[in-house]
């Protein structure tokens, strides 16, 4: 535990909290911008599992914001899932850590969730979101939304039963047009860092019992016109997935 004692200091975490993280199992969906930033904290903060789930291999590219890559694994064609794997074991052995080099679909998602206690949000698109929503809805799992464009980016926790979800946000979202992969967007490597962490933090409060101190509704920020905004979302009573009148 010595390499956990800085954050076992702090008020809210303790020992129990620490043990608590250590029976934690995550699922990390993608491991890109965000998925690398996230997979890299919950790794050093000791939690006991993570599945990272990601089809794409490491191109040069990636390398301005994920920070668990580098030029050999480019080279290499590596799967993102894969080369984050074995640079998560070196820096905590202590963590068990599954590669997955798939995409995450209707047909395999109810394999990689059934274990789990949290659902991390690292895609790029609506379509595997909505999806993510629909199953973690139905299977009683939070899941910690995150998105980025450009410099701003979006947090928001769903926890069935408690809080809005997804759909509930956007309720005549994805249009059969809008699910498909957009074509590359700019995004800064502070944001990803920054939105990144921020769902770490969360999924942290929440394995640790500190719900209560998670963030309400979505926090939208703006990393250049300095915008740091705290949405109200609101449970709709007609939601096609979180609504007992479904
Ligand atoms: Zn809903």
């Amino acid at each position: 535990m010595e390499r956990y004692s800085r954050q076992m200091l702090v008020k809210y975490i303790g020992e129990e909290g620490q043990r608590k993280l250590g029976e934690a199992r995550v699922l990390m969906v993608g491991c890109g911008g965000l998925g690398t930033n996230i997979s890299n904290i919950l790794v050093r903060a000791g939690i006991g599992f993570i599945r990272i789930i990601d089809k794409d291999l490491v191109e040069l590219s990636n390398l301005q914001r994920q920070g668990l890559f580098d030029e050999r694994d480019a080279e290499g064609r590596i799967p993102k899932a894969e080369a984050a794997r074995r640079r998560l074991i070196e820096v905590n052995s202590e963590v068990r850590v599954e590669a997955v080099v798939e995409e995450l679909d209707s047909g395999n998602i109810g394999r990689y969730i059934k274990d789990i206690d949290i659902i991390m949000d690292g895609t790029d698109n609506f379509a595997t979101r909505f999806l993510i929503n629909q199953t973690a809805v139905e299977n009683n799992i939070p899941w910690i939304h995150g998105g980025v464009s450009s410099t701003n980016g979006v947090v928001m926790n769903i926890i069935p039963g408690e809080s809005a979800c997804l759909k509930c946000l956007y309720p005549h979202f994805p249009q059969k047009e809008d699910t498909s992969r957009s074509e590359p967007i700019g995004v800064m490597g502070t944001l990803t860092s920054i939105i990144g962490s921020l769902q770490a933090n969360e999924a942290i409060k929440y394995l640790t019992g500190n719900r209560k101190y998670m963030i309400k509704g979505m926090l939208y920020i703006d990393l250049w016109d300095n915008t740091y905004e705290r949405i109200e979302v609101k449970r709709r009573d007609d939601c096609g997935c979180c609504s007992a009148n479904r």
